[in-house]
């Protein structure tokens, strides 16, 4: 059975090498000039590949990702999950360390993992075709598909296995053309948006003054009808707004929020681990009599944070304080609310939210619509928040494609 893989990500890779190693003659098509291109990006170059938790009783996928077929994410780590993945690499010679439930290859080095899949994709007898962009693939009437690729040449195979990616991080290789490839075969791809990205707020003028901060903070998204979600962690402000891992996380709601044309709040608290009370107490009168605001504040806060908040109140350091306002300024440490205007676009992105739906494929990744096609990646409607969450789903999804494409299971 000859099987074509479009696209040599995480997903491709890992289709490309189940579905060999199931028997399937297999040849994967990456655009670029060289494999997995965005996985040397990935975790800051160390490529967070999965987590731990996703292995726990406590664990729902719900929590985790955003999708419209959690039931198919659930059987597929159930197939093929955190163990299994753990496994594949460590079989094929990669080894890998667990930092609080964060697992990254040992080397500490993204490329590691490039380079295990790249091995075992020769080991298998993949042939990996790159500079080879797929235009059109086109089913035959004897049941075969025609790739035709940007160079002119085309190719005939039996089963197609699409792992293009979504629109997210363009610079890899995922523009979004993955979604044209299958329309033209009659799938769908719902609206895509940007996630996993820094969100731009209407404050300017605070932003401005907090530029360059990280900082510990708690970051909640609100809607009129209250908090939608929330995250803490290391913050970081920019001058048009929130950027790093808290925001992130909260990402995929606000983008929900802004498509449907409502401005969410996000409320920052600057001292996440101490309750107002705590703090009340810990600014007694006894303590706080004669002292300015740079001797009550100077300690807690990042200076940039500490002066925005007093101008914000109206406040200077060096003033001396007085208890109403040092009410005031607790009340903003805790709870600074912005407003935010939109996300930053997809080239500032992670993941992509949204993409084929679920609905449109079975439990073993192939198209309901056209069979012999197979689907997996973040090419599908399937996007989760930071933590190796994406890379698991990849491992998954490609894995479960490649063997049921060539129609073997090898779990
Ligand atoms: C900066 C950054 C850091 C990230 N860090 C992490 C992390 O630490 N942990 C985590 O879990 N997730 C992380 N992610 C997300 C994760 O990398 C993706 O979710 C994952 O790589 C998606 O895998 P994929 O195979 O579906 O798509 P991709 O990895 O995007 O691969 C798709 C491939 O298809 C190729 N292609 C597209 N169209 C064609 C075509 N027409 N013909 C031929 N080839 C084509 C592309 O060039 C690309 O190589 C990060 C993302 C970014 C951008």
């Amino acid at each position: 059975m000859k099987v074509a893989v479009i696209g040599a990500g995480a997903s491709g890779m890992m289709a490309a090498i189940s579905a060999a190693r199931a028997g399937a003659r297999v040849t994967c098509l990456e655009r670029n000039e060289k494999a997995g291109k965005k996985l040397y990006a990935t975790g800051n170059g160390r490529c967070n590949f999965s987590n731990l938790s996703m292995d726990s009783k406590d664990f729902h996928v719900g929590d985790w990702y955003y999708t419209d077929g959690p039931e198919l994410l659930e059987k597929a780590f159930d197939r093929f999950g955190v163990k299994e993945v753990c496994r594949f690499f460590q079989e094929c010679g990669m080894l890998y360390a667990d930092r609080d439930g964060y697992l990254y290859p040992y080397s500490g080095q993204a490329a590691t993992v490039v380079l295990t899949l790249e091995r075992e994709l020769a080991q298998v007898k993949v042939t990996l075709v790159t500079g080879a962009r797929v235009i059109a693939v086109e089913l035959c009437p004897d049941g075969r598909f025609e790739l035709m690729l940007e160079n002119g040449k085309s190719a005939l195979f039996d089963r197609v296995i699409f792992a293009c990616g979504g629109k997210a991080a363009p610079v890899f290789g995922s523009d979004g053309n993955g979604y044209a490839l299958v329309q033209k075969l009659g799938h769908h791809a719902n609206a895509v948006r940007p996630s996993l990205c820094a969100i731009r707020c209407k404050e300017t003028f605070i932003f401005k003054k907090l530029s360059g901060v990280r900082a510990r903070a708690r970051v909640r998204l609100l809607s009129p009808e209250g908090v939608v979600t929330q995250d803490i962690g290391e913050l970081q402000l920019t001058d048009y707004g929130i950027s790093g891992i808290p925001t992130f996380q909260i990402s995929h709601c606000a983008g929900a929020l802004l498509a449907q044309n409502r401005t969410p709040s996000i409320e920052i608290d600057f001292l996440p681990d101490f309750t107002l009370e705590a703090l009340e107490e810990l600014l007694s009168p006894a303590r706080t009599e004669k002292a300015t605001y740079q001797d009550l504040f100077g300690g807690m806060v990042h200076r940039k944070v500490l002066d925005c908040i007093l101008t914000q109140c109206g406040l200077g350091f060096g003033n001396v304080a007085d208890r109403a306002a040092i009410k005031k300024v607790l009340h903003s440490l805790k709870a600074l609310r912005v407003t935010a205007v939109s996300l930053n676009d997809f080239s500032q992105a992670q993941v992509t939210a949204g993409g084929v739906a679920l609905s449109e494929i079975t439990e073993n990744f192939e198209s309901r619509l056209v069979p012999g096609v197979y689907l997996c990646g973040e090419l599908l409607n399937v996007d989760g928040k930071c933590g190796g969450y994406n890379l698991q789903w990849a491992w998954s999804s490609g894995w479960l494609a490649g063997s049921a494409c060539a129609g073997r299971s090898l779990i």
